[in-house]
């Protein structure tokens, strides 16, 4: 079974130029969300990518942030029309932390209709996550964790992808007491805010974030063969693929890949 990551967005929070960071990984079987981004963007991308959001059976929600939850609605909004005249016959399961789910919850009902989101329960299982619970999604393993950040509760997952051990780690610079979870792992999933040199900028360290730089110096005492940034500012244009691969790569002895917006990563 060959799976491979569709980056849907690789932008933060704030980024309007990117899409917030969100991605599916898909094989055969099917297609795996991983966050949604925070607009109704989310279907557009999905749609450029040759997905039909009307197959999407499992998506995963890192955390409650904006960025990560709010494209949820507006994937709600679109398939409720077709949950209620009968088109989408299996069931979708959101897997989240229960604040996640308590957020989609007590949102939902301030600014989607009644009548919508009871057509959206009828469908959808959410499916809480505890540290280190493992579900099998399109035929892969996933084992889901709590990445122990500073802000909000947040988990990402570690799984076998072609035989190569990914871990995804979400949005915050990673906590020293997992860095267990990551040595050696084939592919590492990491955030990388802006480049060192602006950190003045946009502070990246005070909002639980990394550089290009000091991501890849600790992934590279982690002994991570790849690495995978994303979740970054938009302010370099064409420019900010070379610009960030190459801070990376200057401290990384392994591949360092900086993903454009709706770039496929093989995962060989
Ligand atoms: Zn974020």
């Amino acid at each position: 079974m060959n799976s491979k990551i569709i980056m849907l967005g690789t932008g933060n929070g704030g980024t309007m130029d990117l899409y917030n960071t969100c991605f599916v990984i898909q094989n055969e079987v099917g297609n795996f969300l991983v966050d949604t981004g925070g607009s109704i963007e989310i279907l557009r991308r999905l749609e450029k990518s040759n997905i039909d959001y009307k197959t999407i059976n499992n998506i995963f929600i890192s955390h409650s942030h904006t960025d990560h939850i709010l494209g949820l609605f507006w994937f709600f909004k679109r398939i409720s029309r077709f949950v209620m005249c009968g088109q989408i016959t299996e069931r979708i399961n959101i897997y989240c932390n229960e604040v996640v789910c308590e957020a989609i919850k007590g949102v939902a009902k301030y600014i989607l209709p009644d009548k919508l989101m009871n057509a959206i329960y009828s469908k959808v299982d959410f499916i809480i996550l505890n540290d280190k619970d493992t579900y099998n999604i399109n035929g892969i393993d996933y084992e889901f964790f709590d990445i122990q950040a500073k802000g909000t509760k947040q988990f990402g997952f570690e799984c076998k992808l072609n035989d190569k051990r990914l871990v995804f780690l979400g949005d915050e610079t990673l906590n020293p007491i997992m860095y267990d979870k990551v040595k050696g792992a084939d592919y590492v999933m990491h955030e990388a805010f802006c480049l060192d040199s602006e950190e003045n900028i946009f502070h990246a360290y005070e909002k639980n974030h990394s550089t290009a730089k000091s991501a890849s110096e600790v992934m590279n005492k982690l002994d991570v063969k790849n690495l995978i940034l994303y979740h970054t500012e938009d302010t370099h244009g064409i420019e900010r693929k070379k610009l960030y691969t190459n801070e990376g790569q200057e401290n990384f002895d392994g591949k360092v890949i900086v993903p454009e917006d709706l770039e496929v990563i093989d995962i060989i």
